[in-house]
């Protein structure tokens, strides 16, 4: 463009400079000022935009503006050099013709991007121009005339196919980034599925441990921060029990209650089913942390409504503090799951921060886990007995029998310690053979009247091998299995509803007994007991403990024995320490009773079973 005004310039200048003196000076410099700075000024508009993008409209706007101004400076011209050929003589006429040809061709060749303008000035110049020097009589002019026709026609033909060719040109250039955006677009949204927990809305676990190794790798260790893992207690029987839609929803909630908890500072992630972990990205004192955990735990503690009723979870919290719990992403997720562990298997909704005495547990428990390995290997594991009574007659009903472990330098290991890191290493159901093998053979010498009672572990329920191996165990010493119970804890239980029921009536089917054991310290939910196949329910000794001062604890056990009645299942309550609860439990109509106040666990051969 302004390549175009400056032809226009040196031109109209050249015609003015010839016409100087000849024509009046009003046109030859007035006029030609005037339409110089108009020229100059547009030229100046144009040089302005070069480094401006412009949007759809505003590119509209400045094209309309170029094609009006086209149109104006058309007609100024034209009319100025139409003026000025009255004023000379042939070879200035010739000037004046020349000009107006040249210059036409000259900016139509200039607006080839434009056609619109280029048409606009052809028009308002050509037209004038033609009829101007076709009505001059001159024969050479009007020769001009129809060869200047001719020239601008072909002109305006060719900036018809060139603007296609490039409109063309820039419609593939928009597909193209169209294209690129869509591409663009798809690769962001499968860059977020990658990262997103679709539930929540949350970082997953894979954006979590990212986040997590790329905070390791800028971090001084002077800047402290902290690691936290939460995990809801009692979530799984939301889904069994109210359907998965409403625990998606309790999910949903839960990341929204944590939300409104955290500063801005703090990335949350969900990183498994009921899992979610956090990084807060500052340092704090133990007692804030604390603080944060309990505020975690209570929000948690507040009911979900749902349309089916009311849910109550809560959840645990386990902190690790970087650097002091360690310096790598799975030595601070290993610290914070084992805080959140030992919050767990503490009071429910507790939070715990990683400490120096947990890292003693640590060691402790890889001790263990080597010493057990060997143990399981030379068959060192023996058997203690704890009868189950008859609260009022006190005659033995049966044995429940109970996992001993005692060893050259770590002692006697009490099975509360060392089942778990049986469970975890997989060593659990290589005990529980060995173990049921020894059960059997003792059984054989019991009185017929008197049956085993089997503590088996999750690990054991849930492998079909181990089940039919102790089956084989059964058959092979010839004991009928009426004469074995499995004592199934509620917990194991909840931790795959479908597939335990599935066990347990398939256990039953063959003739075992079943006994849910250690009712009511787990989730308690009435609501379920029914979808369970089992023929005792033992009742956690938590309530015994408390039921000499506690009217709640009466209740509870007193509903609890008309709940098995009307399922006619059998109740024993376990832990009996003191006459005084075996009386009360007496009225309260318990029967079948375990517990210190009879007998504490021992070899078999305490018990003098002879006279039976
Ligand atoms: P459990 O099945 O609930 O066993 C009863 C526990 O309560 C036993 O602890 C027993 O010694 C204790 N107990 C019995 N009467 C009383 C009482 O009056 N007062 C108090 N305070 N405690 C009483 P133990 O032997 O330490 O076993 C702990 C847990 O370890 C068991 O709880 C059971 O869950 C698990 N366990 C034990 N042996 C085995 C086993 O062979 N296999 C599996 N999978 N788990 C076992
Ligand atoms: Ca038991
Ligand atoms: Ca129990």
């Amino acid at each position: 463009m302004p390549l175009l005004y400056f032809i226009l310039l040196a031109n109209s200048l050249s015609l003015a400079y010839t016409h100087y003196g000849v024509a009046p000076n009003y046109l030859t410099v007035y006029v030609s000022a005037f339409l110089s700075v108009a020229c100059i000024t547009r030229a100046l508009i144009w040089y302005s935009f070069r480094r401006k993008t412009f949007t759809l409209k505003q590119a509209r706007h400045q094209i309309n503006m170029t094609i009006l101004s086209s149109m104006l400076m058309g007609v100024g011209f034209s009319a100025w050099c139409l003026s000025l050929y009255g004023y000379g003589d042939i070879a200035l006429q010739t000037h004046v013709i020349y000009y107006m040809s040249i210059t036409v061709i000259g900016i139509i060749i200039c607006l080839i991007h434009l056609p619109a303008a280029a048409w606009s000035t052809s028009l308002t110049v050509g037209l004038p121009f033609m009829l101007f020097f076709t009505l001059s009589g001159q024969p050479v002019f009007v020769a001009i005339a129809i060869n200047f026709a001719l020239v601008v026609a072909v002109l305006v033909l060719i900036t018809l196919s060139y603007y296609r060719a490039f409109s063309s040109v820039i419609n593939a250039k928009q597909t193209l980034e169209d294209q690129h955006l869509h591409t663009q677009r798809l690769n962001d949204q499968n860059e977020l599925l990658a990262n997103q927990d679709g539930l929540t809305k949350l970082a997953n676990r894979r954006s979590f441990a990212n986040h997590l190794n790329n905070k390791l790798q800028n971090s001084l260790d002077a800047h402290s921060f902290i690691v936290g893992l939460i995990d809801l207690d009692g979530f799984k029987p939301v889904n069994d029990i109210h359907g998965h839609a409403a625990g998606d929803r309790v999910l949903a909630e839960v990341s929204h209650r944590l939300q409104t908890l955290l500063d801005d500072d703090c990335m949350l992630a969900r990183i498994g089913g009921d899992e979610f972990a956090l990084v807060i990205d500052h340092s704090a004192s133990h007692t804030e942390i604390q603080h944060l955990g309990q505020r975690i735990t209570e929000q948690l503690q507040i009911p979900f409504v749902m349309r089916t009723g009311l849910v109550q979870i809560s959840g645990s919290c386990g902190f690790a503090i970087f650097p002091d719990a360690g310096r790598s992403a799975d030595e601070l997720m290993d610290r914070a799951d084992f805080a959140l562990y030992q919050a767990k298997s503490g009071a429910r909704g507790t939070s715990i921060i990683f400490s120096p005495e947990h890292e003693r547990l640590i060691r402790q428990k890889s001790r263990i886990e080597l010493a057990l390995t060997q143990s399981v290997k030379k068959h060192e594991m023996y058997l203690h007995y704890q009868p189950i009574v008859n609260g009022q007659t006190g005659q033995i009903l049966g044995f429940e029998a109970l996992a001993r472990w005692h060893h050259g330098e770590l002692g006697t290991v009490p099975p509360s310690e060392f089942i778990v890191v049986a469970e975890k290493t997989g060593l659990i159901c290589a005990i529980t053979l060995n173990l049921f093998e020894i059960a059997i053979q003792d059984l054989r010498s019991w009185p017929p009247a008197m049956y085993l009672s089997f503590n088996l572990s999750v690990h054991d329920v849930i492998n079909k091998n181990t089940l039919q191996t102790l089956r084989q165990i059964l058959d092979r010493c010839g004991v009928p299995p009426q004469r074995v119970q499995f004592e199934i804890t509620e917990t194991t239980m909840m931790s795959d509803l479908d597939l335990c029921s599935a066990t347990t009536r398939n256990l039953q089917e063959q003739g075992f007994k079943v006994a849910l054991d250690d009712f009511g310290s787990g989730y308690s939910s009435l609501s379920y007991l029914h979808k369970l196949a089992f023929d005792t329910l033992k009742i956690d000794r938590g309530f015994v403990q408390n039921l000499q001062h506690d009217s709640r604890s009466q209740g509870v056990v007193k509903t609890i024995l008309a709940l098995c009645s009307s399922f006619d299942v059998d109740c024993v309550v376990e832990g009996v320490e003191t006459q005084k609860q075996k009386d009360l439990l007496l009225q309260l109509g318990c029967r079948n009773m375990q517990g210190y106040f009879f007998h504490r666990p021992s070899e078999i051969a305490e018990f003098n079973l002879s006279d039976h």
